[in-house]
């Protein structure tokens, strides 16, 4: 692990732990808004437009479910390198990441450089 001093760690801690509870609110929430979790939602006889409607509602919740989850399993994984000492470190080329760049995204497992060459 890079030496990152201790009050960036907890910053970054912190931050990232409050990242974590707000994007496992908010997929909470989606999974309500989600018209094929609606217990009432009729299945026999509804209009086809209706059910077009909640096709396409479905498909954009769960697109940003997709994404949120994708989001939580990043923080997770970031936290749990914070927990192994491996935090920091870009894990293409292993130079450590600037705190410049993890005060913006602190759950990031590049550097600026191997981002910017991912296809
Ligand atoms: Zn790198």
């Amino acid at each position: 692990m890079q030496k990152l001093k201790e009050h960036i760690i907890r910053e970054l801690r912190t931050r990232l732990e409050r990242d974590r509870i707000r994007v496992s609110k908010r997929i909470k929430e989606l999974g309500t808004q989600d018209p094929f979790n609606d217990p009432d939602r009729v299945n026999d006889n509804a209009a086809s437009d209706t059910e077009a409607n909640e096709e396409a509602g479905h498909d954009r919740v769960s697109a940003l479910v997709d994404a949120l989850q994708k989001e939580q399993a990043d923080t997770i994984a970031a936290l749990t390198r914070m927990d192994e000492g491996t935090y920091g470190v870009c894990r293409n080329c292993e130079r450590d990441i600037p705190v410049e760049r993890l005060r913006i995204l602190p759950a990031t497992t590049l550097c600026l450089d191997c981002e910017q060459k991912q296809p």
